[in-house]
């Protein structure tokens, strides 16, 4: 089995664009991952995800374990063949949503029982489960298991949690064992504090990762403490791994995140906004619940390669979305999608060129638009 790497190609500032290989195909960052929590992309067919210019997708454990359980999925033949996606797949370690979704959590040194939010079923959560349930499924990247506070939070709360996240993270990598061709990346956790950042990146280097991620952000503390974070926390991590942002964001998070050294991210918001008749454009928001857009013949974005824009006016995009037709999430998802994935194709481009300040401010400048109607 072949193995896995990662190839930076270029820096321009702190921003970076390279390659990370897997045996299922080459990953370019910086990089969005859709994410496919119930083992699909909701409202989207595979090759559909594909065609935007996504090369990974991103897999819940917590959801998976629940339904239909990692045991029936590896008996199923893995998650890429359950699901008909053959390219890369990251899994999460399921620590951050036992935190925000599963009831009655007991959170202990060995790990974490709870309840489960579908049927109050009794489970468990560690290190060792965790990487065994990522294996089952099959996941290319999988993630140490850690525990992520809400924010904000006090010091010795971060500091506690820091800790247990760093002996969790050593426990990840010992029951990972050795595995050619999967990657297996560590998460830094500190919160807002510069020095646990630090001490968080110094514990997982010792340990030693393919990746790593900045881990407990995006959970409330909003965009101008998180990029006070990202000015400092990635600093700390090798140069020569990939760096994750786990959750974000806006585009204008992604784009923040990638100037401060970010090579990958994943959201819900392009699918979850598209099935509320929110799209995303370089022009900046459109709701296409807004009556505005009633008799509106132009396309949503008149740059925009995908079907909602090729094919359809926003008239119809506003009249299918008041009419609850299922085409409306179906065309606004594969919309979001591409816009995000086209950000990013971009943000690979400028940087290659050594012109991502200036592509940055053209982003900005473009976006002051808004939802107002260029008529
Ligand atoms: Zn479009």
């Amino acid at each position: 089995m072949s193995t896995t790497s990662f190839t930076l190609h270029a820096t321009d500032g702190r921003a970076r664009t390279g390659v990370i290989q897997t045996p299922r195909g080459e990953i370019r960052t910086p990089a969005f991952m859709p994410v496919g929590t119930a083992a699909t992309v909701k409202a989207m067919m595979p090759d559909q995800v594909r065609s935007t210019g996504a090369d990974i997708l991103l897999g819940n454990t917590y959801h998976l374990m629940l339904r239909p359980t990692a045991e029936r999925i590896a008996r199923l033949g893995g998650l890429h063949s359950f699901m008909n996606w053959d390219r890369p797949i990251l899994t999460d370690s399921g620590g951050f949503q036992v935190m925000s979704l599963a009831e009655l959590r007991k959170l202990t040194e060995d790990g974490v029982t709870f309840r489960s939010h579908i049927d109050g079923s009794k489970h468990m959560l560690s290190p060792e489960r965790s990487m065994e349930i990522q294996k089952l499924l099959g996941s290319d990247i999988v993630m140490a298991f850690d525990e992520c506070p809400a924010l904000p939070a006090d010091r010795d709360r971060l500091d506690t949690s820091m800790r247990l996240s760093m002996r969790w993270a050593a426990r990840s990598r010992e029951a990972f064992g050795d595995r050619p061709g999967h990657m297996l990346f560590g998460i830094q956790q500190g919160g807002l504090e510069p020095d646990l950042r630090a001490e968080s990146a110094k514990a997982l280097t010792d340990i030693g990762f393919d990746g790593y991620a900045v881990g407990g952000l995006a959970v409330g503390e909003g965009q101008e403490a998180m990029f006070a974070c990202l000015d400092h926390a990635p600093q700390n991590l090798p140069v020569d791994k990939p760096r994750y942002l786990m959750g974000v964001g806006k585009p204008d998070d992604i784009v923040g995140a990638v100037k401060r050294g970010i090579d990958m991210m994943d959201c819900v918001l392009p699918t979850r906004s598209g099935r509320t008749g929110q799209a995303f454009t370089r022009h900046g928001v459109v709701n296409l619940k807004n009556i505005r857009h009633a008799d509106d013949p132009r396309p949503l974005d008149e740059d925009c390669s995908c079907p909602a824009c090729r094919n359809y006016s926003r008239a119809y995009l506003h009249h299918v979305y008041r009419s609850r037709e299922m085409i409306s999430g179906m065309l606004l998802s594969w919309h979001n999608l591409q816009y995000f994935q086209d950000i990013m194709d971009e943000m690979r481009h400028a940087i290659a060129e050594g012109r991502f300040e200036a592509w940055e401010a053209a982003f900005h400048a473009g976006r002051a638009d808004g939802d107002i109607p260029r008529l």
